[in-house]
C-alpha cells in the first residue's frame, strides 16, 4: 500500500468519516458521484468500484457498459460543510474498463494524455482560472428571467451584502479543502461575482474547478440563493467567463519569460499563443460547449468576439499582462474565451495541445492588435487579418468537425460523442421559435 493510500485510511480512522463520495467527471463536464462505506475503502482502492457506463453521459456504448472507478487517493479531502464529526470525504476518481486499461471516455485521462505530451516535450502546465458567476435570488424557475441577488457592480463594495457574505463563506470552505483563492469581487453584473484560483498544475486544477462549482451551488443554497455557471443567463448583462491564466514551466524556469524580450515573452510563449490563434475556431466548441455560450462571446461585454491578442488588451482573445521585472516565474497569457460551463478537464487538454502545436511546428505569430478590436469595422479587421471566433454553436460544430488536432485530443471516442450530443443540442434549439421572433417578425411579417 503506498504512503498516500495508507494516509487516506488513517484519516478516515482518526476523523471518524463515515462517507466517501467517489467523483468523476462525464463528457459534458457533470459531476457524478457514488457514496461508499468506510469498510468498502479499501477494496476500492484495490479493485476499483464497478457501475454502469451506459448511464453516464458519454462513457459507453451500451454493449461495454461495465466501468470500473479507481479512487486516486491524492485528491482525498473532507468536504467541510459536511461538519467535522461523522463526516463526508470525497476522492476523485480515474474510470477504468474491467481489464485495468484507462477508459477512453474519461475526461481526467484525456487532460492527463495532453500533459504526458507536455512533459515528453519537457513541459508542466499551470492554471490559474478567474471563475465568474450569478447569484440569483430562490426560486429560479426553468423558462423565467431569474433575478440577481443584488444590484451592485464591479468591485462594488457594499458594508452588508448577499455577495461578500456568500465570498466569504464560500472561500472559507475553499480553502479547507486545500484550494487557495487569491482574489475575489463582485463582477459587472447585478449579483455577479468573480473567484480567482491561485495556480496549480493543470489537472488538480481541474479538479479544483469541479469541487468549486459543488461548493459555490451548496452556499449558494445554504445562503437561500442559486448559483449559476451559465455563460449568459440575461439578456443585457454581462456573461460569466473562466479566463485562465496559462504558463509553461521547464523545470523552475517559467518557459514563457524572456528579460530580453520584446513584453519579456519568449519565444516559446510567442508561438504557444500563435497556436492558440490559428486553432482558436476549431476549440470553440470544448471551451465554449452551450447553445448558450455564443450569446457571451458577442461584442462590448469584456467577452472576446474575435481572434487576435494583445498587450493588457481586454478586448483581445489572448492578452499578455504586464510582467513585472524580476517576477520572471510569474509571467503567463491569458485566453478569456473559456466560459464557466465548460468541461474544465476538455478544456484544458484543448488548450495545451493548441499551444504545444504552435510550439512544435513554429508558429509564427501575428502582429499584436492595441485598439480595441470591438469598434473597428469588418473591413479594417479584415485588413488586419482578425476573423472573427464562432458566432454560434453550429458554426462551432462545423468547425471542430474537421480539426485534426481536436479529434487526436479527444481521442476518436469523446470526440465522437461530443460532436453528436452538441448536433443534437443544435438541432432542438434550431427549431424553436423564439420570444424575440414573435416580438420582432410576427407583427411585421
Ligand atoms: N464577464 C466578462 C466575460 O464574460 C469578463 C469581465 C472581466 O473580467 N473583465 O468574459
Ligand atoms: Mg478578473
Ligand atoms: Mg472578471
Ligand atoms: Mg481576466
Amino acid at each position: 500500500m503506498d504512503k498516500q493510500t495508507e494516509f487516506v485510511l488513517r484519516t478516515m480512522e482518526e476523523r471518524d468519516v463515515r462517507f466517501v463520495r467517489l467523483w468523476f467527471t462525464d463528457v459534458l463536464g457533470f459531476l457524478k458521484s457514488v457514496a461508499i462505506a468506510p469498510a468498502e475503502l479499501e477494496g476500492a482502492f484495490s479493485e476499483g468500484i464497478g457501475f454502469d457506463g451506459s448511464a453516464i453521459q458519454g462513457f459507453a456504448r451500451v454493449y461495454e457498459s461495465d466501468m470500473v472507478a479507481h479512487p486516486d487517493p491524492s485528491t482525498f479531502q473532507l468536504l467541510p460543510w459536511r461538519g467535522s464529526t461523522q463526516g463526508t470525504a470525497r476522492m476523485f476518481c480515474d474510470i477504468r474498463l474491467p481489464d485495468g486499461s484507462p477508459s477512453f471516455a474519461d475526461p481526467r485521462y484525456v487532460l492527463k494524455r495532453a500533459l504526458k505530451k507536455a512533459s515528453d516535450m519537457g513541459f508542466t502546465f499551470y492554471t490559474h482560472p478567474e471563475i465568474e458567476f450569478y447569484l440569483f435570488k430562490q426560486p429560479v424557475v426553468p423558462g423565467q428571467v431569474p433575478t440577481p441577488a443584488d444590484q451592485s457592480g464591479y468591485f462594488d463594495h457594499t458594508t452588508t451584502s448577499p455577495g461578500a457574505d456568500f465570498r466569504r463563506q464560500a472561500i472559507t470552505l475553499l480553502e479547507q479543502m486545500g484550494i487557495s483563492v487569491e482574489f475575489s469581487h463582485h463582477e459587472g453584473g447585478p449579483g455577479q461575482q468573480e473567484i480567482d484560483l491561485r495556480y496549480a498544475d493543470a489537472l488538480t486544477m481541474a479538479d479544483n474547478i469541479m469541487t468549486f462549482r459543488v461548493v459555490i451551488k451548496e452556499v449558494a443554497v445554504m445562503q437561500n440563493m442559486f448559483a449559476s455557471f451559465m455563460p449568459k443567463p440575461l439578456s443585457d448583462q454581462p456573461g460569466s467567463g473562466m479566463h485562465t491564466h496559462v504558463s509553461l514551466f521547464e523545470g523552475d524556469t517559467n518557459a514563457f519569460y524572456d528579460a530580453s524580450a520584446e513584453y519579456h515573452l519568449s519565444k516559446t510563449g510567442r508561438q504557444f499563443i500563435a497556436g492558440l490563434l490559428k486553432h482558436a475556431g476549431e476549440i470553440s466548441l470544448v471551451t465554449n460547449p452551450w447553445v448558450n455560450s455564443y450569446k457571451r462571446l458577442v461584442a462590448g461585454a469584456e467577452a472576446p468576439s474575435y481572434i487576435c491578442w494583445g498587450q493588457n488588451n481586454r478586448s483581445a482573445l489572448v492578452r499578455v499582462p504586464m510582467y513585472k521585472p524580476n517576477k520572471g516565474a510569474s509571467a503567463r497569457i491569458e485566453l478569456r474565451s473559456i466560459d464557466s460551463a465548460a468541461n474544465p478537464y476538455l478544456a484544458y487538454a484543448m488548450v495545451l495541445s493548441a499551444g504545444l502545436a504552435g510550439i512544435e511546428n513554429e508558429y509564427e505569430l501575428p502582429e499584436g492588435a492595441e485598439d480595441d478590436v470591438w469598434s473597428l469595422t469588418d473591413r479594417q479587421r479584415k485588413a488586419l487579418g482578425i476573423d472573427p471566433l464562432p458566432r454560434s454553436l453550429g458554426n462551432a460544430i462545423d468547425l471542430m468537425e474537421s480539426s485534426q488536432l481536436v479529434a487526436d485530443t479527444l481521442g476518436e471516442h469523446v470526440f465522437e460523442f461530443f460532436l453528436r450530443n452538441k448536433k443534437a443540442e443544435y438541432e432542438d434549439y434550431r427549431s424553436q421559435v423564439t420570444e424575440w421572433e414573435l416580438e420582432h417578425n410576427l407583427p411585421a411579417l
